[in-house]
């Protein structure tokens, strides 16, 4: 089977070997297509991970060999997430779920971007679902990102009617604010780029070139999904005091909130990375019920042409990669 693996700052698709369960409980599905996720571009640029490894892990795949206590049966077509909390541990219960050992030390192998994928009994159980019928492969590859968002707004934990201004409108924050809404927030968004405060506005959301803000504008809530260090001052300038600001992306200078602004705003600043197997559920009905739109953000990849989808999303040259792997 063809596999695309980092190598010397290169991805590279070669031949490897085909999965067989051997025996084991779980599954072995073709992949149909993987979506390229920010998280993929930062281990990528930074070296975070190793030649050798095969990246993606949001995929659309169909079952073709099971050993399981499941009800999933070959042939179904499903989605997945790759990490499982234990439930268990200090972070399990406190629901910190991300930051849970066994959550970070199980994966799907050897990753998405492969023609096929080896899925653990305890991946079957609690992260995957049958595609529902409506959904294309494609808008099916958004559940793992949308259950990410799911998960920040929860840990929020805002008003139902709060007022949210989400920062960057890139496909997260696409998603993000429309998955807002579906909570019953009142939304704004912004952007630098026209194209992106278009395309919320054309959901139906209040969106605004960040020059153009109304100076007075005031949010109960910021959600963070732009990647630039100077949104932290947009943060800072729209949300009201004691509000609270949800990061939800590294930045590259890695600067912080200051210290005298949340201690005289009586700010909250929290994180959320990766989401719970409930946020996936909810996830799932958010797509399937159309609450949150997600057709015509990608860019569709053969696998060989893998390289460029990269390419084209380190220049910003689209909005979203998906990698169809199955003809
Ligand atoms: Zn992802
Ligand atoms: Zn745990």
């Amino acid at each position: 089977m063809k596999i695309a693996v980092i190598n010397k700052g290169k991805i590279v698709v070669k031949e490897t070997p085909d999965i067989e369960l051997n025996g084991r409980e779980g599954a072995v599905v073709r992949v149909l297509g993987c979506g390229l996720c920010g998280s993929d571009i930062v281990k990528f640029i930074h070296k975070i991970s190793k030649d050798g490894t095969v990246l993606g892990h949001e995929i659309v795949a169909e079952i073709v060999e099971i050993n399981s206590k499941t009800n999933f049966k070959i042939g179904d077509e499903i989605v997945t997430s790759h990490h499982i909390p234990c439930g268990e541990c200090v972070y399990c219960k406190n629901g910190n779920v991300s930051m849970c050992e066994h959550f970070k030390s199980t994966n799907i192998v050897p990753g998405g971007f492969s023609e096929y994928v080896y899925l653990s009994e305890e991946h079957l159980k609690n992260v995957a679902h049958v595609k529902p019928e409506n959904l294309t492969d494609i808008e099916a590859s958004f559940y793992e990102p949308l259950g990410c968002c799911v998960r920040a707004i929860k840990r929020a934990n805002l008003r139902g009617n709060a007022t949210v201004l989400v920062v960057g409108l890139g496909t997260i924050g696409l998603m993000m604010a429309q998955a807002l809404k579906a909570f019953g927030m009142d939304v704004m968004g912004c952007d630098l780029i026209p194209d992106r405060v278009n395309r919320l506005r054309n959901l139906g959301i209040a969106a605004c070139n960040v020059r153009e803000m109304d100076p007075n504008f005031k949010a109960d809530g910021v959600f963070m999904t732009s990647g630039a260090d100077k949104a932290i001052n947009t943060a800072l300038k729209y949300v009201r005091n004691g509000g609270k600001i949800l990061v939800f992306s590294s930045t590259p200078n890695n600067w912080g909130y200051a210290n005298n602004e949340i201690y005289y705003r009586e700010l909250t600043v929290l994180g959320s990375y990766s989401p719970a197997p409930v946020d996936l559920e909810d996830s799932l009905n958010l797509l399937r019920s159309h609450q949150v739109k997600v057709a015509g953000l990608s860019t569709v990849y053969e696998l060989d042409d893998i390289q460029k989808a990269f390419d084209d999303t380190m220049n910003n040259r689209i909005m979203k990669a998906y990698i169809k792997i199955k003809e």
